[in-house]
């Protein structure tokens, strides 16, 4: 992937080297932005399913839950330092404020306003609950934040089979989709409809919104490589293979030796190619209607 000469966001922070979640008030409920009972819960979701807590929200998560109330976190020990991992994460981001910026207005009549990216490590305060890297990356509509430690780009390649640079944009360009669902409304409308189905439904709801985040990827990556001619021979394959390597199906197998369609929340294998290169094929917001298939 190409990605020296495109635009850098200045939408990044930096909140490595921070020490973790806030002190005093964050475990002690009540006041605090952060429950105990978010990571808990989390565990206990990845117990049941036999989904490894760590890549049940891999590549890709909403997180709705938690705290209602927003402790936004000061961070004055963070590491303000621009490594190359941070300088790659600020050129992907900023890509994708230029792509989305142009696109979204233009195909949906919508403004974009740019999400925030936290980089963290262990640990942090989000305005969904507290985060851990055990988490995955994930997409906090409450305070339009996304939520990554660096340490997943490294799973990615090591325990899962993916992972080169432009899987790791892959990975960031499908948070920034959910921020574009959460702008065009798309996020509310799909918990209001989870609430109203049982389980196996609510999943099928997740499924398709993870799906279509997918393909938002995919036309944020049409139109990047469009402007700046970033994708390289074999980058498309290696996302692809990352984004198979991610689909439920392979994941759940990988845990407990099979499948269970009813508890799919991210889309299958298969499912997450086809989407992902919809969008790519397309660089179509409207081809990315996955509620309709
Ligand atoms: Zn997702």
């Amino acid at each position: 992937m190409e990605w020296e000469n495109t635009p850098l966001s200045d939408n990044v922070e930096d909140r490595r080297g921070a020490g973790g979640f806030s002190g005093g008030t964050g475990f002690s409920g009540g006041t605090g932005g952060f429950g105990l009972g978010a990571i808990v819960i989390i565990t206990i979701i990845g117990y049941f399913t036999g989904i490894d807590p760590r890549v049940l929200l891999g590549g890709a998560e909403i997180v709705t839950g938690g705290s209602s109330q927003q402790t936004q976190v000061a961070s004055p020990t963070a590491s303000g330092v621009d490594d190359e991992t941070k300088t790659f994460v600020r050129h992907v981001l900023g890509e994708t404020e230029a792509v989305w910026t142009e696109v979204l207005p233009a195909q949906t009549g919508v403004a974009y306003k740019p999400a925030t990216m936290v980089l963290y490590d262990g640990a942090t305060d989000s305005g969904c609950g507290g985060a851990q890297a055990a988490m995955g990356p994930f997409y906090c509509p409450l305070d339009k934040k996304i939520y990554l430690d660096l340490s997943f780009f490294r799973d990615m390649q090591t325990r899962y089979g993916g992972g080169g640079d432009f899987a790791d944009a892959y990975v960031i360009a499908h948070e920034v989709g959910h921020h574009v669902q959460d702008l065009i409304g798309l996020l509310d409308k799909a918990d209001a409809a989870k609430q109203g189905g049982n389980q196996t439904q609510a999943n099928a709801i997740s499924v398709r919104v993870e799906l279509m985040a997918d393909c938002l990827a995919g036309v944020w990556a049409a139109h990047a490589n469009e402007k700046w001619k970033i994708l390289d021979s074999g980058d498309v394959e290696k996302a692809v293979a990352t984004a198979q390597a991610i689909g439920d199906d392979r994941l759940q197998t990988a845990a407990r030796g099979y499948a269970v369609p009813d508890s799919f929340t991210h889309g299958t294998s298969a499912m997450r190619v086809k989407w992902l290169t919809t969008g790519l094929n397309s660089g179509q917001i409207d081809s990315c209607n996955t509620f309709q298939q």
